[in-house]
């Protein structure tokens, strides 16, 4: 079972921004069969995050998101999941003065999953306009997917990966059941996510 990385609306904790940020475009963005810009752009350093509230979560959410605590990069080295190819640092941070911010958060390189979305088996909305270009591997219904109610994924391919992108679906992060349990279990702070099969309900951890 997989849940997909959701936005967490219930406003528990400061939500942030890059401030004045400045983004390229690298090689980890392309497909590897057809070279299309599939992924999000690579936030430069030096970064600074604006940060929006006093009460700072261990997942917070940004662009490229998520940013993550210095916590969650510890514990994460340390429990056996896999997906996570590096962390980045945010070196600066734009807070209330009132605020004490006593650790630095991260960005995250994630893995793209070989897995496939199974068409057949999901329910997906298409937007209308079919694309010029087609790629078996990054648009093979050669449109954008507009909406989710259940998604289904290939798992011949699976490799064990716990966080992971999909060649089709750009920086959506994707979790395994044992990610999802590694964040219960150490109490981590809003993590905000949708099960796959399931897709309308929010869950918050
Ligand atoms: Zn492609």
């Amino acid at each position: 079972m997989f849940y997909r990385l959701s936005w967490p609306a219930n406003g528990k904790f400061a939500t942030c921004g890059p401030y004045k940020p400045s983004y390229i475009s690298t090689e980890h963005d392309n497909c590897p069969l057809c070279a299309s810009h599939i992924g999000g752009r690579y936030w430069e350093h030096p970064r600074t995050l604006a940060i929006n509230g006093t009460r700072f979560p261990d997942f917070l959410f940004t662009t490229p998101y998520p940013a993550v605590s210095e916590r969650f990069v510890e514990l994460y080295k340390s429990s056996g999941l896999k997906g996570i190819l590096g962390f980045e640092e945010i070196e600066h941070y734009r807070i209330r003065k009132t605020a004490t911010l006593n650790h630095k958060y991260y960005t995250l390189t994630v893995m793209r999953s070989k897995m496939s979305i199974n068409y057949q088996e999901s329910e997906l909305e298409f937007g209308k306009t079919e694309h010029e270009h087609f790629c078996p591997l990054c648009d093979p219904q050669r449109r954008t997917i507009n909406g989710i109610k259940r998604m289904v994924l290939n798992e011949e391919c699976y490799d064990g990966e716990d966080i992971f992108k999909l060649y089709t679906t750009g920086n959506a992060l994707y979790l395994s059941e044992a990610f999802v349990d590694f964040v219960k279990k150490n109490h981590l702070t809003n993590l905000g996510i949708r099960p796959l099969d399931d897709y309308e309900k929010r869950i918050v951890l």
